[in-house]
């Protein structure tokens, strides 16, 4: 692995310095009071060629890897404009499509997807299964004329009403028809308004611009075009899209950390109400040193995780120790930056308290922090199951 960026790589690790000129933290939070679709800034990412950073280029990506990917949306959120909605549609939806589409199928989404003319949402969660995806309870049953009927429900689905299409994992075969709880899972392309798919939102507390949904669909009626990847062979294309998910998020965490760092290390070194600037008091400058180290240490993990992810060798220990240790760093981060700001944290104009659910969220979303320290505990330690 190696430290150095290629100048490439240094371009897209600084572009949310450059979009951030355009769509600052200020345009993000207005989006976010107004629960709106930051339309103008994904609009601006996708014609700047960062949607499809991982598609491949012959369907209209950049053709470039995880490890580009990560410094993109460090970049991102370096500024205080994490972008989740390219999280779940950039990396949940197309690569997904780019790796286990039909021709047919990349053709139709992925160009599309890129320039932003298309948006995609992932859904996974259910009301009764949560954290257990093994229980999933969302079907998928043959017609008998090459077609299915797709019915269920899913919860805390981010972007449904904003996007064109759902990645959604279904079950071809409940868990008691099945001889490994693995077997019958099949992803389906769902167009968002198709007959039978209904959507009501769900109010979260987050500052954040991108809204979630509970999904209910009711015989929806599912064409073979719209099945990923083998009927009952979903399983396989979801265990890929887990490490991705948690080394992308890792990222989100670590520039969210640094940008709260960023905001107290300029405002402590300017407060003054003894006789120096707050910064050099030690009860503030270690916390925020602490918090610095973490970050970093952080990043390096989910560099480290998304060099091999790229290199297509095993990642899962790397990956889910970047996502526990971005999103415990991020937290102190901001923990230690809203304490030198004092009461002015708290306040909208500067914005530092609005940061702590977004970060928290990621203790809990995608997986929880207790799951993924379960993997490191049973899959990398050696440690017997509990569940
Ligand atoms: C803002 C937001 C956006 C989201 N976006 C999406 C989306 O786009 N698509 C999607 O599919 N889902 C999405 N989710 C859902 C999210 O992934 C789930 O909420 C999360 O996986 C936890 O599932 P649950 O809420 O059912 O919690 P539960 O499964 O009920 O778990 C509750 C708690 O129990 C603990 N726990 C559970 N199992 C274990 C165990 N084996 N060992 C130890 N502790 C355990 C954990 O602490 C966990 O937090 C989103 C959620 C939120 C809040």
């Amino acid at each position: 692995m190696n430290f150095n960026l290629s100048d490439e790589q240094k371009m897209i690790y600084e572009y949310g310095q450059s979009l951030a000129k355009d769509f600052d933290r200020k345009y993000w939070s207005e989006c976010a009071e107004r629960k709106a679709f930051p339309t103008e800034m994904y609009q601006k990412v996708a014609d700047d060629g960062f949607v499809g950073i991982m598609v491949p280029e012959a369907y209209g990506g950049s053709g470039l890897g995880m490890f580009e990917m990560v410094l993109f949306q460090e970049g991102l959120s370096n500024m205080g404009i994490p972008l989740l909605s390219l999280v779940v549609g950039a990396t949940m939806s197309l690569s997904p499509i780019g790796d286990h589409g039909t021709e047919e199928q990349k053709q139709k989404y992925l160009p599309a997807g890129c320039t932003g003319d298309l948006r995609f949402c992932f859904a996974i969660t259910e009301p009764d299964a949560g954290t257990n995806t093994m229980k999933t309870s969302t079907m998928i049953k043959a017609t008998g004329n090459g077609g299915y009927r797709l019915n269920g429900r899913k919860t805390f689905i981010t972007d449904a009403k904003e996007s064109d299409y759902m990645l959604v994992v279904t079950r071809n075969k409940s868990l008691d028809e099945v001889e490994r709880k693995t077997d019958g899972f099949t992803i389906v392309i769902v167009d968002t308004k198709a007959k039978g798919v209904e959507m009501h939102p769900i109010d979260v507390s987050i500052p954040m611009p991108e809204c979630q949904y509970q999904v209910f669909f009711d015989d929806v009626e599912i064409g073979s075009e719209n099945i990923l990847g083998e009927v009952g062979r979903g399983f396989d294309i979801l265990f890929e899209s887990l490490n991705p998910e948690r080394i992308i998020l890792a990222a989100v965490c670590t520039g969210i950390g640094r940008y709260a760092m960023d905001q107290a290390v300029a405002y402590a070194n300017e407060r003054v109400v003894f006789k120096g600037p707050i910064g050099a008091y030690q009860a503030l400058q270690h916390p925020l040193a602490k918090g610095k180290t973490e970050i970093e240490l952080a990043s390096l993990m989910t560099r480290k995780a998304a060099w091999l992810f790229d290199q297509k060798l095993p990642c899962a220990a790397e990956a889910n120790m970047a996502k526990y240790a971005g999103a415990e760093a991020s937290m102190h981060a901001i923990d230690a930056s809203l304490q030198c700001f004092g009461g002015n944290g708290f306040t909208k104009e500067y914005g530092i308290f609005d940061l702590y659910p977004m970060a928290r969220l990621l203790k809990t979303a995608p997986l929880n922090s207790e799951m993924v320290l379960n993997y490191i505990g049973e899959h990398v330690m050696g440690l017997p199951r509990s569940y």
